[in-house]
């Protein structure tokens, strides 16, 4: 796992590996939990996706985050999670892909999702309810 003291940092990351897996024949969702660091400012775990597929990433999350309590603990120190970001491949059928399984795990957490598609971050609850929130380029 990698820690990021700046979610800013870890959107950078994220999208950049993700650009590179639309071109690889073994393509991964990346996953990570958004942490709360205080004072307003974010910070990112980004987990491993040697097991992940191009559309699932989460039985991860759901085995370190304690089902849906939204704290994590890394390094001895226990955060509280804000909320789960995850990469889209981009040939999704509509939109950015937003899929029912995307929205059970909103709908589980009681926040809406981030979403890393084509170069930008979504918040997303819903098919209907997804706004851009930062343009990766
Ligand atoms: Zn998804």
């Amino acid at each position: 796992m990698l820690f990021y003291d700046d979610v800013n940092d870890a959107y950078k990351y994220m999208d950049v590996l993700n650009s590179m897996m639309q071109n690889d024949t073994y393509k991964k969702e990346i996953g990570a939990f958004v942490i709360n660091l205080g004072s307003g400012n974010e910070g990112a775990i980004v987990l491993p996706f040697y097991a992940n597929e191009d559309r699932t990433s989460f039985s991860d999350l759901y085995l370190k985050m304690d089902d849906f309590t939204r704290r994590v603990e890394f390094g001895g120190i226990d955060y509280e999670v804000n909320t789960l970001i995850h990469t889209h491949i981009y040939n999704v059928s509509s939109g950015i892909g937003f899929s029912p399984a995307d929205g059970a795990l909103s709908s589980g957490i009681g926040v809406p999702l981030r979403i890393i598609y084509n170069h930008v971050v979504y918040s997303a609850s819903s098919s209907t309810d997804q706004k851009p929130i930062k343009s990766l380029r």
